[in-house]
């Protein structure tokens, strides 16, 4: 079954292929990113999506039960023997009311894929099952990423119940830049045995290096620069599906950080178009934060494009360039904190040729939303009864726009993508109700008042204030 299944340069003109045990994300030959490709003539592929849904019949067997290997047919780099889960994927389709978050969409029309329900919390275990799957495949022992929280978190976990020669656990090394990390994630990588190393630099310092320090020890690295992570990701498209009865909705909404999930999601419909399994794919919209919008910047304002592989590297080198230069001139931020929504706090996407490509493909926009409109819909999502981290609130944050700006419609079908858990990032939600932040870039106050500050109410130990105080408060 493997050698259908190889590594093959994204650049069309390129288009080199390696075998999937090749040890660098890149091509040897141009430099371009790698996809795992298939030959899929040589592979069973199911007639139809419908296919998936026998699995569940079957779901007291790991591998049925996992949100990646269910859909295994469509990942076909492993054999079922080797393939890694620690039941990730159990997530669902929410279908939250429209007019209680204020959205003027057609009710029904929304949906919101909540990836917080995974093992570490996060989506990134989806692309973590993939990946640690090959690791294992390719006899590895130690695993590294560069992380702003989750990737680490979801890591560590995964290696610490990877079992490896001798039924050792793997080991896991994390770097970390300096200033801000959400303190859940890095307990995380902490309380499941990571060794982290903490560099001065921010997170694309720390990209570089654990790419040098890997190809020096040999260290696989779990960052979405491994496209076999990406071939975990795309299990995520293929549950909304699921959610949705097999029907492909308008827009998927997704954060933009590394752009592993934008890049991950145009795969997994190009695929599925190519084998017939769907007709029209759904359109995508990426949500930068303001503080690092590098990918809005690129393709909004600078016009760049993915162009079938003709992609001008001249402008993101010039774009590059002049965002050092502001940094050096103390303009902008640095090392961190340039957005409050640090998950996607990245300001030189490693995937951003994939992610061009997705964009053609799929029809996609990119916009950019302020810390401020994250925070108020991160608390909006919370009073649904969905618990996400400021990062994913970036993609219903994005939705308003794209809704108020008229690209996306009312009547349409939309799926946001909320990447991770409430619980990752406690700091800043109770910074956002207290109205105390807690981090250098967060004490500028805010600009105006948070609209759904829900801070607790000081009362006297007295049981007369306290009643009064109850009766007092708002229905909420
Ligand atoms: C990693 C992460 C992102 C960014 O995803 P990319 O695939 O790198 O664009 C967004 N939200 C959360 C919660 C994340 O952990």
């Amino acid at each position: 079954m493997t050698d259908a299944a190889f590594l093959r340069c994204i650049q069309p003109d390129c288009a080199a292929t390696y075998e999937l045990s090749a040890e660098d994300p890149f091509c040897r030959s141009c430099g371009g990113l790698l996809d795992v490709a298939y030959d899929w003539n040589r592979l069973p592929v199911p007639g139809s999506m419908h296919y998936f849904a026998t699995r569940w019949a079957t779901r007291q067997e790991p591998l049925d039960h996992s949100g990646v290997w269910r859909f295994r047919e469509l990942l076909p780099f492993a054999v079922t023997e080797e393939l890694v889960t620690i039941g990730e994927g159990q997530t669902l389709l929410q279908s939250p009311d429209v007019r209680a978050l204020g959205l003027p969409l057609e009710p029904g029309r929304l949906h919101l894929q909540y990836e917080g329900l995974n093992p570490s919390g996060s989506f990134k275990d989806n692309g973590m099952a993939a990946a640690f799957t090959m690791a294992r495949k390719l006899g590895r022992q130690r695993v590294a990423c560069a992380s702003t929280g989750n990737t680490s978190a979801s890591m560590a976990l995964y290696a610490a119940l990877t079992r490896i020669a001798d039924d050792r656990p793997m080991q896991a090394v994390v770097f970390i830049g300096e200033g801000k990390i959400a303190f859940g994630k890095l307990a995380q990588a902490l309380d499941h045995g990571a060794r982290t190393v903490q560099i001065a630099g921010d997170f694309d310092a720390c990209m570089r290096r654990v790419r040098e320090a890997s190809q020096r020890l040999g260290l696989y690295i779990m960052n979405s620069i491994n496209p076999f992570r990406l071939e975990g990701q795309k299990t995520i498209m293929y549950r909304v599906l699921e959610g949705l009865g097999w029907d492909v909705p308008d827009w998927i909404v997704v954060p933009g950080g590394n752009l592993g999930n934008t890049s991950a999601f145009g795969k997994a419909f190009m695929e599925l178009r190519e084998l017939g399994l769907v007709e029209r794919p759904p359109r995508l919209a990426v949500v930068n934060a303001v503080g690092a919008n590098t990918f809005c910047e690129l393709v909004d304002r600078r016009g760049l494009r993915w162009d079938g592989g003709a992609w001008n590297r001249a402008i993101v080198d010039a774009c590059y360039t002049e965002g050092e230069r502001r940094a050096g001139e103390k303009e902008i931020a640095l090392p961190h904190g340039r957005t409050v929504a640090s998950a996607i706090d990245i300001t030189r996407p490693v995937n951003l040729p994939k992610a061009l490509r997705s964009l053609e493909a799929l029809d996609g926009v990119v916009c950019e939303v302020t810390d401020e409109e994250i925070l108020e819909e991160k608390a909006r999502i919370g009073r649904c009864g969905l618990g996400c981290e400021p990062a994913s609130a970036a993609s219903l944050a994005g939705l308003r726009q794209l809704l108020a700006r008229g690209v996306i419609g009312r009547e349409q079908r939309v799926v946001c993508i909320l990447t991770g858990h409430a619980l990752k990032d406690p700091d800043v939600t109770v910074g956002y109700h207290t109205g105390k932040r807690t981090t250098d870039e967060q004490s500028k106050p805010a600009s105006r008042p948070a609209v759904l500050a829900n801070g607790p109410v000081q009362v006297a130990d007295d049981l007369e204030s306290i009643c009064r105080a109850i009766e007092s408060l708002p229905w909420k």
